[in-house]
Order: C-alpha cells, then sequence, then structure tokens
C-alpha cells in the first residue's frame, strides 16, 4: 500500500503518546504531578511529521472527549490532562512513564 500522498489525520496520532506529551511538560522537569499548563504551541514540535492544524485537531478530539481540558479557540490553549485522561493514560501504558 502507498501512503506517501495520504494526507496526515488527528487520529494519526496515537492518544497515549499526545497524553503522555502533555503530561510530561506539565510536571516542568521537576515535579512528579502536574504543576503548570501546556500551550499547543509546545505540542506542534513534538510531533513534526504533522501540520499545526492536525495537533491542534488531535487536541480538540482528546477535549471532546474529556480527555484534555484546555481552550480550542486559537490561543495557546493551556491544556492539560482529565481525571479521565490520566486514568486512560495510565491505563494504557505498556511501560513506565
Ligand atoms: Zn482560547
Amino acid at each position: 500500500m502507498d501512503n506517501m500522498d495520504r494526507k496526515p489525520k488527528a487520529s494519526d496520532i496515537d492518544d497515549v503518546d499526545f497524553l503522555r506529551s502533555v503530561h510530561r511538560i506539565s510536571l516542568d522537569g521537576k515535579w512528579s504531578v502536574p504543576v503548570r499548563w501546556v500551550s499547543i504551541w509546545e505540542m506542534e514540535p513534538l510531533f513534526p511529521a504533522m501540520p499545526a492544524k492536525v495537533v491542534a485537531a488531535k487536541f480538540r478530539q482528546l477535549l471532546k472527549r474529556g480527555l484534555l481540558d484546555g481552550c480550542p479557540c486559537g490561543c495557546r490553549g493551556d491544556l492539560e490532562l482529565t481525571a479521565d485522561g490520566m486514568a486512560f493514560m495510565v491505563g494504557s501504558l505498556t511501560e513506565p512513564l
């Protein structure tokens, strides 16, 4: 199958990868619990194969599913995991955080 011309979609980003990245940034490098919000602009470079609008679409999907909190208007977003998002992430991990 030739996927070379296929446009990337939000579903190409793994749910857990995305949630784990938000979580890791929210720890601010030294804490074991989230201490800050994460901007959508911090997420974009983590998925270099994905256009920014696809990363934003992924955020909106997870927001709709109640796994993330934040603002999808196009501002910095202030992403954070909800309690459901945290449970989903932890329950899906195959290796330690
Ligand atoms: Zn906003």
